[in-house]
């Protein structure tokens, strides 16, 4: 299925080089020259990705990003940030906002769209069945169930939209912040510390299957789900 990406720029040369890159890559492509034309066209048709230019007149590229992950129509869809060289690249304001990779001016679309299958890939990393595989670890999505091998987990409600959430975005640090807007929406109130409460548990929901080592603590920053040590 052709995969829709939304690109907001407001340098027409830009958007219009990237559009027709995308395109002969079997992309859809929809067009937003700033935020509130990129606002419109995500309650049009939500997208499978944005790419979101950094400098935007208006509403900056990093303030719409944050906007769009407190909106629940566009909360999941990943966000590929471009910014110019010699551009200030604040990685960890990036990191809160929500910002799954950057891509720095100027780029070739051949790389911009080798980066784009990359973060659809890991944003939705199934096979199509909805069953997801990492590490001996196996979540079947439709049916809602977790198998460590052959085995089936008995798993919590929150253990396991933490568990779905990671296993869908793997080999990506989370801040607790972050986790807090996608496991357990932005618009409760729940301290940080919930979500150390809730990752301990699932280590301990793992542990018997030898597999808590895939959800790594990244010290001062969060949490990552990770087949790598
Ligand atoms: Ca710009």
């Amino acid at each position: 299925m052709q995969k829709r990406i939304l690109i907001v720029e407001d340098e027409a040369s830009i958007r219009e080089m990237v559009a027709f890159a995308l395109r002969k890559a079997d992309m859809a492509v929809a067009q937003a020259a700033d935020a509130r034309e990129a606002l419109l066209a995500i309650a049009d048709a939500p997208p499978d990705l944005i790419l979101l230019d950094w400098m935007l007149p208006g509403m900056s590229g990093l303030e719409l990003a944050r906007r769009l992950r407190q909106e629940a129509a566009s909360a999941e869809v990943p966000i590929i940030m471009l910014t110019a060289r010699g551009e200030e690249i604040d990685r960890v304001n990036g990191l809160e906002a929500g910002v799954d990779d950057y891509v720095v001016k100027p780029f070739s679309t051949r790389e911009l769209v080798a980066r784009i299958r990359a973060v659809l890939r890991r944003s939705q990393g199934d096979d199509g069945t909805g069953s997801i595989e990492i590490g001996g670890l196996r979540i079947d999505a439709p049916a809602q169930r977790v198998y460590a091998g052959d085995e089936l987990v008995s798993i919590g409600p929150t253990e396991y939209r933490l568990l779905h959430f990671f296993m869908t975005h793997t080999e990506r640090v989370y801040s607790r912040a972050q986790l807090l807007d996608h496991v357990w929406g932005g618009n409760v109130y729940v301290e940080e510390r919930t979500v150390d409460v809730h990752v301990r548990r699932l280590r301990k929901t793992l542990e018997p299957y030898g597999l808590e080592r895939l959800l790594q603590t990244v010290r001062g920053t969060g949490y990552r789900l990770s087949v790598k040590a």
